[in-house]
């Protein structure tokens, strides 16, 4: 009985112990728990694969193929079990109809058809209706002020998906020498009655680490609550924007079925470039949800702490970050990477908190061997800068297909693998950002770089391959530059006072 009545009422928990029992919009609406961990379901629906498959073999004898739409409102009803199945519907509809698609082209999940470009969207255009509907439901009168710390992707996405909904602010934090032009411009331009933009003169994991301690400081949240804000997260510490990821992941594997790649119910391996392992954690859910996963690659730039991680079972952020030409995987603290740890080692948020303090204060922690020894559905590994450049060349001149930087870095270690295991399921790697995102990168990678700059660049790479520029990006250095904050990185807690007028 404890069982059905857990899936009926879906309730939320913290990973380190300290908070039980929020609903899920509860949860959405914190982000973070005052605990310092993340929130996690109470209950991940096991037979969901099956469910989903009876729908798919259905639309198949009608000849119907499901729509994104379709999976999505399936896969989200068992997380979000506080919405009526109307209310998710229709915010499944508001963000992602005419706005959001996900195509499977040469084994590559391409989840970049969205307004900024990479696979964000997904989440990101979601999680304001869902905030939107959480507020009405649960009659929160303050507003909500989303903070996120971005290393490019992110607060781009996060800005569009939240412009212009009452009751609910984004600003974004983005480290000053850490994203890319065509990155820093789309923040930079950003319209919207409730968004604000500032640069920060450190990297990411500075700005990620400031919003961490802004969520944990007792004080300054409450100051903030008494002048009728409330602080949240658009990261994928936000379980909301965790969620709608794993959506990617069933709609890629049936897109795969139709298509004749795989057959129905054929185990496939799935390659994730990763960075703060939100993207990753979702297919591992997918997993856990009943998904024919045989292994979950993780694919690391030259900032390869998981690489070790998986490797050794010790997680050591004692290093320089490396600034590489996929900036959104410049990362040292993968935070999502404490879900996984508390679900393999069968929720134990002692074990978490312990692993969790010793990062904190030694900056390394190390898991215990009974423990190690239980992710081997993972393999990690790592690109370096010139493998991620000689496999752009190589997939465009065999395949006639462009890939951007992050992709290329889980295409090399899909072949690394391949190469180290000889094993030859059928891959799925997630294709994450638009190549139009990168281009001199990409340019650079195909031998056509020349003279021009940044926007010029755009037209070059679309001529040379016979590739449209994306909406969004072609008409970026028209627009006027909106934003122009700056603020040191001890000093966030200011500028956000500031742009709130408090
Ligand atoms: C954010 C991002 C990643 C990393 O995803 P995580 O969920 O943080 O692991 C990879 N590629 C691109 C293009 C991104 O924007």
């Amino acid at each position: 009985m404890a069982i059905s009545n857990e899936k009926e009422q879906n309730k939320y928990q913290s990973t380190r112990g300290g908070e039980k029992g929020l609903s899920s919009l509860e949860a959405v609406l914190k982000g973070i728990s005052t605990d310092g961990g993340l929130f996690v379901p109470y209950y991940i629906e096991k037979e969901k694969y099956n469910d989903l498959k009876k729908i798919f073999l259905n639309n198949v004898t009608d000849k119907v193929e499901a729509t994104y739409e379709q999976v999505a409102f399936e896969i989200m009803k068992t997380f979000f079990t506080d919405l009526e199945e109307e209310e998710l519907k229709a915010c499944i509809g508001r963000a992602y109809t005419d706005k959001f698609e996900v195509k499977v082209k040469n084994n590559f999940l391409e989840l970049y058809h969205g307004p900024t470009c990479a696979f964000k969207d997904g989440a990101l255009l979601f999680l304001p209706q869902l905030m939107t509907e959480a507020r009405r439901k649960l009659n929160f009168q303050n507003e909500i002020v989303i903070l996120t710390a971005t290393s490019g992707d992110t607060g781009k996405a996060a800005l569009e998906g939240f412009k212009d909904i009452d009751g609910l602010k984004v600003i974004v934090f983005y480290p000053k020498n850490g994203v890319s032009k065509i990155q820093e411009m789309q923040m930079r331009t950003q319209r919207g009655n409730n968004v604000d933009v500032v640069s920060i003169d450190g990297n990411f994991d500075d700005a990620q680490k400031g919003v961490k301690e802004i969520f944990n400081d007792k004080k300054f949240n409450e100051f903030i609550e008494k002048s009728g804000y409330s602080l949240s997260s658009a990261n994928s510490i936000n379980v909301g924007r965790l969620i709608p990821q794993i959506v990617y992941y069933f709609y890629g594997y049936f897109q795969m079925v139709n298509k004749g790649d795989i057959s129905l119910d054929e185990k496939i391996n799935i390659v994730v470039p990763t960075g703060n392992f939100g993207n990753i954690l979702a297919a591992y859910y997918g997993k856990i949800m009943g998904l024919p996963i045989n292994k979950l690659i993780c694919a690391s730039n030259e900032n390869n702490v998981l690489t070790d991680f998986f490797a050794t079972g010790v997680y050591d952020k004692r290093r320089e970050l490396v600034l590489t030409q996929s900036p959104s995987m410049d990362i040292l603290v993968s935070s999502n990477l404490e879900r996984l740890i508390y679900e393999v080692s069968g929720r134990n948020s002692e074990l978490v908190n312990n692993l969790m303090n010793d990062l904190q204060e030694r900056s390394i922690y190390s898991i215990p061997a009974e423990l190690k020894s239980k992710f081997t559905h993972f393999w990690g590994g790592y690109a370096t800068e010139e493998e991620v450049y000689a496999s752009i060349k190589k997939v465009y001149e065999e395949k006639n297909y462009v890939i951007d930087t992050h992709t290329a870095v889980a295409n090399v270690v899909y072949e690394k693998y391949k190469h180290n295991t000889g094993d030859t399921t059928v891959p799925l790697i997630a294709s994450t950002a638009s190549p139009f995102k990168f281009p001199e990168s990409i340019c650079k990678a195909l031998g056509i770089l020349q003279e021009e700059k940044d926007f010029a660049l755009l037209d070059l790479l679309s001529e040379k391959c016979k590739l449209d520029i994306p909406h969004s990006l072609a008409e970026l250095d028209k627009l006027p530059v909106l934003h122009s904050t700056e603020c040191r990185k001890d000093e966030m807690r200011d500028a956000i006072k500031k742009l709130l007028n408090l």
